[in-house]
């Protein structure tokens, strides 16, 4: 079965999308910890994150700076964390977390709540930020 992740791509479950390549796309994480907090997944569905060919994670990796550096000129924070961890969907995903501090960073704090309009505003300011 499609990993959730493979559906949003497919645009059989809606997601707050910021960007997409050929075999690269970015969306907002629906539990945040962070205001704009990003996730980065190659379309080719690969759970383990280095079981990716290298040529795929140097272009996930040169995407996420892309997105990352957009990021950084929206959402004010000291920079752009980056994260993987994969334990709860099978799909490889790259966190990308704007932070001010380590605790930032700290997936056992409670998520942010926002509502979808909330989340769509963030993602157009991100998107419109890409260059
Ligand atoms: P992990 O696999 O532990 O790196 O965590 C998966 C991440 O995917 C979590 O931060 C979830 O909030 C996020 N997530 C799960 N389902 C969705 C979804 N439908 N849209 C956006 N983010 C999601």
């Amino acid at each position: 079965m499609a990993s959730i992740f493979t559906r949003i791509i497919n645009g059989e479950i809606p997601c707050n999308k910021i960007a997409e390549t050929n075999n690269c796309f970015a969306f907002l994480d629906i539990n945040p910890l962070a205001t704009g907090h990003v996730l980065v997944i190659p379309k080719r569905e690969v759970d383990y994150i280095f079981d990716l060919a290298d040529s795929e994670l140097a272009e996930l990796m040169a995407f996420a700076k892309k997105i990352a550096a957009a990021m950084r000129t929206t959402v004010p924070c000291k920079r752009i964390g980056m994260t993987v961890i994969g334990l709860e969907v099978p799909h490889a995903h790259i966190h990308l977390i704007p932070i001010n501090n380590v605790d930032d960073m700290n997936f056992g704090k409670p998520k942010l709540r926002f509502t979808g309009e909330e989340l769509e505003l963030i993602a157009i300011k991100i998107r419109s930020a890409i260059k």
